[in-house]
């Protein structure tokens, strides 16, 4: 174990400090180590610079802000090349030749700094400073913004000392790599929180009490997911106080429920044998979680007043469905002074009163619509209440929530209604409005446990309680599946000067590699390649990232690397372990990985972030399902 800086009570935590840690991390791919070290820092800075924990916390999950105020870093290469570059008094090219040896700017940054004789010392970094300063840089836009940000990345490697170059430069890339999760740095949280509490009373801390802080500590999360409230709350208040502070807040986006794939009818019967459930349509639209607070209230939703509309990611949407905010307002009664809605929004034919397809609504801008150019009308279908009036409605049964829905909120038909839905025990009855979600244009089915204790709300969790079943799962793989474009292969014949086939990769949140699956070349239509070719081509990096795992000889390498972007969907016919693709290894074999066979382009998931495609976990699951079947 290293040696971490330390610093004296009260003063700045050093930056090396972090990093230090940071480089621990890196080191292990043991989970309980990552954790203790992580827990062993968070303690350290909550008995001398308590201040200090939000940004730390921030800096180790690579962010500045809470998710849906929509602060991003992710500076492109070519401006952190040239950063780099001018910094240590390298040419561009120089950088560039290294990149390409090294797979990682960050270890660029570091060796080119080692490398470099230092005429003055810097001031050391500090992390309040540093996180200052990565604020000020994200803010950066317009015409001088490259030349800016570039000046003051320089300034800000020039002060780093040894690792601290690696991390800040991967920080300004947006990915720190070090194989750290979100959900170990809530866990650490939670540790450190309750051995700080027991240290400051003489108390003794067991694995019972360690797990029940890490469970509290992830509700608050889940219901207010901003560590600018969560942290300071719990350095002031300690856990039990944090409790009061962090909850269910209007205006502030909750993290949606999720639901599980299923293969048939039966595979839902007998989940839910036992249970109370309803079953309802599953529309083919863009998740919506509606927020009110009425506008002066002054009250402890005030603040982000008015209507706000967020996507599954936290997204605020509320300028892509300026027509939606009113309706939904009207379809309250008066009075009313806070509510959150569970919706889905759905692109809808005034005409001929009916759904339209999800592509028609992705044909909606996403930012800044004006309500006289809109020409695709949304229909917004509400199949949940989690907040009216100030209270959560969070751990109350689905039966409750949707009986106070339907009795508290108006609908108007072809704007403002409520999900379709029926209960019933029985499987013909079931595969009959199965059949009837099909006709009605939606995607199938949500069914969902409704009363008893397994009919609460859980946010961000994918729970077995809410089960969904597509049409198409009846034939083939099951559910499609959400891959990172990582790479791509150039075009031969009609193709040629494009892209002809590109590279996928799922997800392992554990390890933060992204692993290749397949290589996709049907389902594309001619002018989808087109800009297909001109998106991605802007976001290519000159080599294949560390964080990318791919097996296979020379002719299996994609002739182009891009940065993890873009989430397509794809559909296909079945698995198989493979050794040139890489996921899910170490699920089913210790260097083999899954593939996907005859792979289907089924189109762009704009509401995704490369860290929600599909994980390695699901597809081992998945392989897991098909193997029982066959067997
Ligand atoms: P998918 O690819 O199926 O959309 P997903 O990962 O976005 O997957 P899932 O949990 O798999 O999300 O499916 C639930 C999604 O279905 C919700 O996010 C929501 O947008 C949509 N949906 C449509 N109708 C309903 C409904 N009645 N209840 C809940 N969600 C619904």
């Amino acid at each position: 174990m290293k040696d971490i800086p330390e610093w004296g009570q009260g003063e700045d935590v050093p930056y090396a400090a972090l990093c230090s840690v940071f480089e621990e991390i890196e080191g292990t791919t043991k989970r309980l180590a990552i954790q203790e070290h992580l827990t062993a820092l968070f303690l350290r800075v909550l008995e001398r610079t308590p201040n200090a924990l939000v940004h730390i916390v921030y800096l180790c999950i690579n962010r500045l802000a809470p998710e849906y105020e929509g602060v991003e870093l992710g500076i492109g290469e070519q401006i952190l090349m040239k950063s780099v570059a001018s910094a240590y008094g390298r040419s561009l090219a120089d950088v560039r030749a290294d990149v390409h040896a090294y797979g990682d700017l960050g270890r660029v940054a570091e060796l080119s700094r080692t490398r470099q004789t230092v005429m003055w010392k810097p001031k050391p970094l500090m992390v309040r400073g540093v996180f200052e300063a990565l604020g000020r840089i994200s803010q950066m836009s317009g015409k001088a913004s490259q030349t800016d940000k570039v000046s003051a990345i320089r300034k800000l490697i020039q002060a780093c000392k040894g690792v601290e170059a690696r991390y800040l430069t991967r920080s300004l890339e947006g990915k720190l790599r070090i194989g750290l999760a979100e959900q170990t740095v809530l866990t650490a949280l939670g540790h450190a929180a309750l051995r700080h509490h027991a240290l400051s009373r003489g108390d003794a801390v067991d694995a019972e009490g360690l797990a029940g802080a890490v469970e509290r500590i992830k509700s608050m999360y889940n219901q207010l997911p901003s560590y600018d409230v969560l942290v300071p709350a719990l350095v002031s208040e300690g856990l039990e106080g944090a409790e009061k502070i962090c909850r269910l807040t209007a205006g502030i986006p909750v993290k949606p429920m999720l639901a599980h794939p299923t293969k048939s009818l039966t595979e839902v019967l007998d989940r839910f044998e036992g249970t109370t459930f309803t079953c309802e349509y599953k529309y083919d639209g863009e998740r919506a979680q509606i927020h009110y607070t009425r506008p002066s209230q002054g009250g402890k939703d005030e603040g982000r007043g008015g209507t706000h509309i967020y996507s599954r990611n936290s997204e605020d949407m509320t300028g892509r469905y300026p027509d939606v905010a009113g309706r939904i307002e009207s379809s309250a009664p008066e009075g009313t002074e806070s509510f959150i809605l569970d919706a889905e929004a759905v692109a809808w034919d005034r005409v001929k009163e009916e759904i339209l397809p999800f592509q028609v609504l992705s044909t909606r801008k996403r930012k800044d619509v004006r309500e006289e150019d809109i020409s695709v009308q949304v229909c917004i279908f509400a199949f949940d209440l989690l907040y009216l009036n100030g209270q959560s409605l969070l751990q109350e049964p689905l039966s409750k929530r949707q009986a106070l829905m339907r009795e508290t909120f108006k609908e108007a038909p072809g704007t403002f209604v409520f999900t379709q839905s029926m209960e019933t025990r029985s499987p013909e009855l079931i595969q009959e409005f199965l059949d009837r979600s099909i006709q009605d244009h939606c995607e199938g089915l949500m069914i969902k446990v409704s009363q008893g204790e397994e009919a609460t709300y859980e946010p961000s969790r994918r729970s077995r309680n809410w089960l969904k079943v597509k049409k198409d799962y009846l034939s083939g793989l099951g559910d499609s599946l959400d891959l990172v474009v990582v790479g791509a292969y150039m075009g031969k014949g009609k193709r040629v000067g494009g892209y002809g086939g590109y590279l996928l990769a799922c997800y392992d949140p554990a390890t933060e590699e992204y692993q290749t699956i397949c290589k996709i070349g049907t389902g594309f239509r001619d002018e989808d390649l087109r800009t297909l070719h001109s998106t991605l081509s802007a976001n290519t990096v000159l080599t294949k990232p560390s964080y990318y795992r791919h097996g296979g000889g020379e002719n299996q390498v994609p002739d182009v690397w891009f940065r993890p972007t873009m989430i397509w969907e794809v559909k296909a016919a079945d698995l198989s372990i493979s050794p040139v693709y890489q996921a899910a290894v170490g699920f089913m074999d210790e260097t083999k990985g899954i593939s996907l066979r005859f792979p289907r382009f089924l189109g762009i998931r704009e509401d995704k972030r490369s860290e929600d495609a599909s994980t390695a976990e699901m597809v081992a699951e998945m392989y897991r399902k098909q193997l029982d079947k066959s067997g």
